[in-house]
Parts: structure tokens; sequence; C-alpha cells
């Protein structure tokens, strides 16, 4: 399968023209063999430096391309954070003019945010189909202890051979469904947010996250029985996801109130006490259930008790993340993008609400999805108490300053 980015970049229908760093972007087995001729003919090269992990050095032992360094960082303990992008800067040839990726989430946004650091070419090999942030142009990380997303750069062509993801472990599989799941949520937010407040909202883009959501969906029985075009198919919704987002500049279509469970999960808070060694897609996967199911809750609660909006207090930050974290996401809501939203408001656009969560899968079907697919559902089976649930929902909208209707609960009750 080969993604022509002629084809999504230009002027859209919205209004605006979109446009991609990524040029082209191939799915396909034995991909990785063509992977310089293909750098040269997108006129890639120069001092070219080649990243992997211990795990991914030795998984495409028998194609890994040519390059005038390699760089292999060993797995444990390597995070997208600011040690991981210390750890890379501190090798990397300051020669280095284009750099490769040949691994799976962290690798990408440690090497994307570097080549933006160096100003080097970037070109991104997935070896899993574990994230959707493969061609994303900003490079998601934990900063201090706070997610942060970060201006870095996109992969000027994407080689995503699927022998090699098809071989990687079948865990990461899931973790890809669970991130592709969580669209439902998010693009659910984002309507809901053009609906109430007239947020930019682009439906070519939507309708291609949809498109990637309902291509990982349907090939969820594929994916456990080892078929290599389930395989193409789910690293083909990935990648269209991640370019959806290139083309809007940010995360908007593939990000909302699932993926805030997930990265609150992450800061494992001090006043939370939940921490859990889970994937980020299986954390997304585990968000999804809970924001779907309470979204689908909040569908029935009386218009007649809603309240004007009212941000986090400065007492609810502490109380949750301690005072050192509570500090950085102070400022992350310091301009609350609800702070004008009224009851009345909510009130005059409640049906609209509501038929965008009509579209929504019910909790039950999505429910019988995952077990198929051997998904994790419930917060325990990513190390999480079940009884953490109703906190998560309350604090996670606070991690990200982006309109959901998660943020908006707290004028709904
Ligand atoms: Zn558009
Ligand atoms: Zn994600």
């Amino acid at each position: 399968m080969i993604i022509d980015s002629k084809q999504y970049a230009g002027r859209c229908a919205c209004g605006k023209t979109h446009t991609l760093q990524t040029a082209y972007t191939v799915v396909e087995r034995g991909c990785m063999t063509k992977l310089n001729a293909l750098m040269a003919q997108h006129e890639l090269g120069g001092f070219t430096v080649a990243v992997y992990d211990a795990n991914t050095y030795a998984a495409t032992a028998d194609r890994h391309p040519q390059a005038d360094a390699e760089i292999v960082l060993q797995p444990e303990g390597l995070h997208a954070d600011e040690r991981g992008v210390a750890l890379l800067l501190e090798k990397l040839p300051p020669q280095a003019q284009t750099i490769i990726a040949v691994g799976a989430g962290t690798i990408h946004d440690i090497v994307r945010y570097c080549a933006y650091a160096r100003g080097a070419d970037f070109v991104s090999c997935p070896t899993a189909a574990s994230v959707d942030g493969f061609c994303s142009s900003v490079a998601s990380m934990t900063w201090e202890g706070c997610k942060r997303t970060l201006t870095a750069v996109a992969p000027k062509i994407v080689v995503a051979d699927v022998d090699i993801i098809k071989a990687a472990p079948l865990r990461l599989a899931r973790s890809g469904f669970g991130d592709m799941v969580g669209k439902y949520v998010a693009l659910s937010d984002w309507k809901i947010a053009h609906l109430l407040t007239g947020e930019y909202y682009c439906p070519h883009i939507a309708q291609l996250t949809q498109e990637a959501t309902q291509a990982v969906v349907d090939c969820v029985d594929g994916i456990i029985a080892g078929d290599a075009d389930a395989y193409e198919k789910l690293t083909y919704g990935l990648l269209l996801s991640g370019l959806a987002m290139q083309m809007l500049g940010n995360s908007r279509p593939a990000s909302g109130a699932e993926h805030h469970i997930s990265h609150l999960i992450e800061m494992a808070p001090e006043g939370l006490d939940v921490r859990s060694d889970a994937l980020h897609g299986e954390k997304v996967g585990v968000g999804t259930l809970l924001a779907i199911g309470e979204y689908q809750r909040l569908r029935t609660v009386d218009p007649q008790q809603f309240a004007d909006y009212r941000g986090f207090s400065d007492g609810e930050l502490q109380a949750i993340f301690g005072a050192q974290t509570a500090a950085g996401l102070r400022e992350e809501n310091r301009q609350d993008c609800a702070a004008a939203v009224t009851a009345q408001q909510l009130r005059q656009s409640w049906q609209g609400i509501c038929a965008v969560l009509s579209q929504l899968p019910q909790p039950e079907e999505l429910r019988a999805l995952y077990e198929r697919g051997g998904i994790c559902a419930a917060p325990e089976d990513i190390g999480v108490a079940g009884e953490k649930a109703a906190q998560l929902l309350d604090a996670s909208p606070a991690v990200r300053n982006r309109l959901t209707l998660m943020r908006l609960r707290r004028c709904l009750e």
C-alpha cells in the first residue's frame, strides 16, 4: 500500500490549504530492503545515521539500511523524555544530515525531536504497529514529569515493512488497536468543541481519521490470526491517522478525553496512587472504554441541572498532582479553553451534542470487540484499581487544555 501525500495535501473544502511534510509512505512486505533507493528518490542523504534499540536492531538484522553511523540504544528504561533525548544527542555525530528511526513509538519520538534540534531530515521505519504517531510532526514527551507535546519534525518518508511489523510481539499490535479505537472519542470531542465554541473543524480530516479507524476495527480477527493483510491494514490506519494530524498541525483528530486518561495514568500523580507499566495504546484502549461508557451515560443527564463552567482550582490541582506538577498544570490551564462556556450555551447545543454522542459505539459493543482481539479493557488489565475510574474521569481533563466533553462534565452535574 502506498500513500501518496499529493492526494491529500492542498486546498480543502474547509477553506484551508493543508500541507504534508511527509511526501511518501509505503506499507508493504519487504519494503525496508528498498529504503536506500527510496531515500535517493526523495533526495535524502548526506551523512546518514540509523537509530535503533537493541530489539529492533536484531529484528531487522537481515535488512539494515546503509548508513554512515549506527546508534543502538538500550531499550531498558528508555523513554520519550528529557533523558532519552539527552542520551541520543550525546551519541549523534554533529554532521548528521539524515536520521533514520528504526523502531516503535519511543525511538520515533526521541529521533524526531533530536532531528528537529539538529536541523536534520527524518526518515521513519516503524517496526511495530503500536501507535499512530509515526508520521506526526510533534513529539509526545514526558518532560520533567509533565506530558508535553513538543515541536519536532515529521518524517520525509515512511517505510513500514510488514514482514518486520508482523513479527513484532502481538502485544504491540494490540496496543496499536487501542490507540486507534480511541479516535471514536477524539473525533466526538472535536465535533462537540466545534458545535459549542466554533473551534475550527475540518470534515475531510475527520473523515480520513474515521476511515483509518474503521480499517483497523475491521481487521481485529486478522491480527489475532497473524494475517499479513490485516497487519498491513492496521499499519495503514495508524499511518493515515498520523498524516491527518500532520495535515491539521496538531493532534486534535486523534486525541481527546481517552488520551487524557492515558496521559494522567502515565504521569502517576502523587494524590491518585495510580501507576501502570502498560503501553501507550493499552492505556488509551482502557481510557476509550471508560470515556465511552461515561459519554453514553451523559446523554441522559437533565439539561436543567447544567451550570456555568468552573475551571480547576489550585487546591484541586495540588491535591491530585502534588505541588510541583500542579504548577505546570496551572500554566497549562491558564487560558482555559472552556472558560467562556455557560449553562445556557450548553442547553442550546445539547441536542447537537447528543446527536454526536449517538454516533459512538455502545460500550458493550466495544467490549465484545476488545474481547475478540484480546485487548486490555478494564483498568485492572493495565494495573490500575477499578475504583480509581471515577477519579480518572474527574482529573484527566486537567492534563491538557483541550475542550472535551469530559472537561464540560464539570458543567453537567
Ligand atoms: Zn480541511
Ligand atoms: Zn495515541
